[in-house]
């Protein structure tokens, strides 16, 4: 019988995995951080996490338990602190994470993952006595059932490298771009950051997200970072996408492609960003989005 092993932090993450992960192998087993019984999966080991205490600090005694349990393949969600454990998991397990966007077959381990910065997909043949996954949002297809249920109490100790002292509010804007159902990104097309105006004046219009490519954000800081969208940004899903004065790189492209309709406007009409766009006006923005507010 072949297993699974989740080792969850979170108990919405953890479910929704341990539901997709049943796609994997027979049983599905997870360490569960602080994140309570997973209806989701067949046994849970129920770890009373110190909720001061970083859930990679868990690292090597987590690793320990999976090697007991001769795990051969461990499954985390993709949030930042997964990602953390993961990389500490995999070096206690004598491997190296990797970040997943889709398994094609699991004997042998056969996964998808972006290489080069997104600019292409490898499908790569994990040959390690066991292998360390963080599965990207959307790389399973999501499942609902549910498991056994089974738990049992798991004492485990963290290390003492790191202790949380305080958590406070993160400073400036927070933005959920993953639940907007409209976005309108915006480009370097834009001449100056007050010309971003015009995209917010539409996006209010269009009761959308102001969202942008990563030189917007990383390269003229005209937008905080957790507004572009990408391979190293944010993934959006919406219904409505309306690229302005953005080229469509393959690397902005890899945040956009799962929008159901993508709308562009580029001035230069060999722009990429025209073969992945549902509709394309080329035409430069400052006459077209003056004209669409008007219009609104
Ligand atoms: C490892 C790596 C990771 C990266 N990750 C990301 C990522 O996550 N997200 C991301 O966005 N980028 C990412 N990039 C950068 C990416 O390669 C592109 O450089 C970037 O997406 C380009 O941004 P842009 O389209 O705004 O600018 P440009 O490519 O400069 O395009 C500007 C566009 O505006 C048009 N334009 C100019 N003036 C007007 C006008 N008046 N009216 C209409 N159109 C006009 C131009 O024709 C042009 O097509 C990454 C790069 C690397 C190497």
């Amino acid at each position: 019988m072949s297993e699974v092993w989740i080792v969850a932090h979170d108990p919405v993450a953890g479910n929704a995995l341990a539901g997709s992960a049943r796609a994997l192998g027979d049983a599905v087993n997870a360490i569960s951080l602080g994140a309570g019984a997973l209806a989701a999966a067949d046994l849970t080991l129920l770890v009373e996490a110190d909720p001061s205490t970083p859930v990679e600090a868990y690292a090597a005694a987590v690793a320990e338990v999976l090697a007991s349990r001769a795990a051969k393949l461990v499954v985390l969600d993709s949030s930042a602190q997964s990602r953390l454990l993961a990389g500490q998991l995999a070096a206690h397990l004598g491997t190296s994470p990797v970040n997943a966007t889709g398994v094609v077959s699991t004997d042998p381990l056969v996964v998808t993952r972006l290489a080069y910065g997104g600019l292409a997909v490898a499908t790569e043949e994990l040959a390690s006595a066991v292998a360390v996954l963080v599965l990207a949002a959307g790389a399973l297809p999501p499942a609902d059932g549910t498991g056994a249920g089974a738990a049992e109490p798991l004492a485990l100790a963290p290390s003492a490298g790191v202790r949380l002292l305080e958590t406070r509010p993160r400073g400036g804007e927070s933005v959920d771009l993953t639940a907007a159902k409209r976005v309108v990104g915006v480009g370097r097309g834009f001449a100056a950051q007050a010309d971003l105006e015009l995209a917010r004046e539409l996006a209010g219009r269009l009761g959308a997200e102001l969202a942008c490519s990563r030189p917007i954000a990383e390269g003229v800081n005209w937008m905080p970072a957790e507004r572009y969208l990408g391979v190293s940004g944010a993934t959006i899903k919406p219904d409505l996408y309306l690229a302005v004065g953005i080229s469509g790189q393959i690397q902005h492209l890899v945040g956009v492609s799962h929008s159901k309709v993508i709308v562009a406007i580029n001035k230069d009409a060999k722009a990429p960003i025209f073969a992945h766009a549902d509709f394309g006006v080329v035409a430069d923005l400052y006459q077209v989005l003056p004209a669409l507010v008007a219009a609104l």
